[in-house]
Formats: C-alpha cells, structure tokens, sequence
C-alpha cells in the first residue's frame, strides 16, 4: 500500500473515508480494525477481562490469550490496581 505523504494529507488527496471511534468519537488510525479506538476497546474489554480473572485462577499469559489482548494490557490493568488475581486463602 503507498504511503499518502505528509503534503498530500494536506492538500486533501487523503480520499479514505474518516473513521471515528463509535463510543468516544476520536479519529481512528487506518490500522485500527473495527469501530472503536485502542482505548475504548481496552475498556470494553476490561470489564469482562475483570470478571473472568476474578472468577478463574489464572495468570497474565492465560488472560491476554483468553482475550486476545497484549499481556501489556493485563500487566498495565493490574499494575494501575484495576484487578487483582484470584486470592487463595
Ligand atoms: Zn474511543
């Protein structure tokens, strides 16, 4: 695929139709894939990622792949204090 220049962005021969993110209504990336940006996407998932940690006994590499998310994603989430691992007591 030829890369539009930074002139022909400005001059408007950038002729792909504009894509928005549907929940946050940014500009999404050519190679964002779906409706919504990284950052909405990540918090759409999250909830979910959340639940099923909570319930499961599992670690990072298992949620990323169960979710099809980076395992940065998972570490980020649990690193900010947004989840935690399944407690054994
Ligand atoms: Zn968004």
């Amino acid at each position: 695929m030829a890369r539009l220049s930074r002139f022909d962005i400005l001059e408007g021969n950038d002729r792909r139709p504009r894509r928005m993110c549907k929940n946050c209504g940014c500009a999404l990336a050519s190679s964002v894939v779906g409706d919504l940006c990284q950052n909405c996407k990540d918090d759409a998932i999250y909830k979910e990622v959340r639940k099923y940690v909570e319930e499961n006994d599992v670690g990072e590499y298992e949620v990323a792949e169960k979710f099809d998310i980076p395992v940065e994603s998972v570490r980020r989430w649990i690193k900010m204090g947004y989840m935690d691992y399944k407690k054994n007591n």
